[in-house]
């Protein structure tokens, strides 16, 4: 099977010259593979894992913002957390926490009850957060539940993941420009959405993006732009997980200094430790308390 490292993370745009609907692929192979490793995530887990990391690098080519886009689902079911986010910039990085032995492989058994919150946050300004509750039977059913309540244009997803990668497919309705008349649009969308819903998860995850686009749309003039890179990149940092320990409050660090000797911390998403020292939790809360002894 393909490799992880001879296929480049990507995402690709395209657009139809003579219809108002653009599309994206995105394809992870590395970024899945380090956002998995060392994690042991059972096959449903990771699967879904995959879909949550393409499916935030999808949205983050929708909207124009700088800075990231976070999905996150709380739920009941055997997966308590999920959460996948890309930045402006396509540095992607995911989680899950699972119950100790899943044996659910559906979406509506790993994630019941779920609630998925979308959060767009921007370098600057407000943060901008949109929730839906999880009630189809996929990601992809969520995510156009989502864009039904909140866009009047037509959005589809569709995505495939093995271990070796995931291949994810968007389709949207840009707002009318070449065709007015909402019969043609119609008739477009169905057509394209159609045709899009027979490609098969082997295609999606074995053909190239312009096989894929052949198959589906050799009929069609499509506009097809370069391809832009995906990458993992955590975002954590030392003076971070710094000031998530300082929230641990003051006397709760003491005590484990005094049991251990130092505070040890691990990155969730990146495995990345971090060690502060007596010394250095002490600094932490002058810091914290505005510096105050210099
Ligand atoms: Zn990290």
């Amino acid at each position: 099977m393909s490799s992880p490292m001879h296929s480049p993370d990507t995402s690709q745009r395209f657009i139809f010259e003579n219809a108002d609907v653009r599309g994206e692929i995105v394809r992870l192979h590395t970024s899945f593979a380090v956002a998995v490793q060392g994690k042991h995530y059972p096959d449903p887990v990771a699967m879904l894992l995959g879909q949550f990391l393409a499916a935030s690098a999808l949205l983050s080519t929708t909207i124009k913002f700088d800075g990231r886009l976070v999905l996150q689902v709380r739920s009941q079911g055997e997966v308590a957390l999920m959460m996948a986010e890309c930045t402006s910039d396509g540095e992607l990085r995911g989680i899950a926490r699972y119950a100790e032995t899943p044996t659910g492989q559906e979406f509506r058994e790993l994630l019941r009850d779920g609630t998925l919150v979308i959060t767009i946050d921007t370098r600057k300004g407000e943060p901008y957060q949109g929730i839906v509750s999880l009630e189809g039977n996929s990601l992809a059913e969520c995510l156009q539940e989502y864009f039904r309540q909140s866009e009047q244009l037509g959005t589809e997803f569709y995505f495939a993941a093995d271990r070796d990668g995931v291949a994810a497919l968007l389709l949207q309705q840009l707002p009318p420009q070449l065709h007015k008349e909402e019969a043609t649009r119609q008739s477009h969308w169905e057509h394209f959405s159609t045709l899009a819903r027979t490609l098969t998860d082997d295609e999606m995850l074995t053909l190239s993006n312009a096989d894929i686009l052949h198959r589906l749309y050799h009929q069609q003039e499509l506009r097809v732009f370069p391809t832009r890179d995906l990458v993992f990149k955590c975002s954590c940092s030392r003076e971070r997980t710094a000031r998530a320990l300082t929230a641990l409050g003051r006397e709760e660090l003491d005590s484990i200094v005094a049991e251990k000797g130092g505070v040890e911390i691990s990155c969730e998403f990146c495995g990345t430790e971090y060690n502060f020292g007596p010394g250095e939790v002490a600094l932490l809360f002058e810091h914290a308390e505005g510096g105050a002894t210099h």
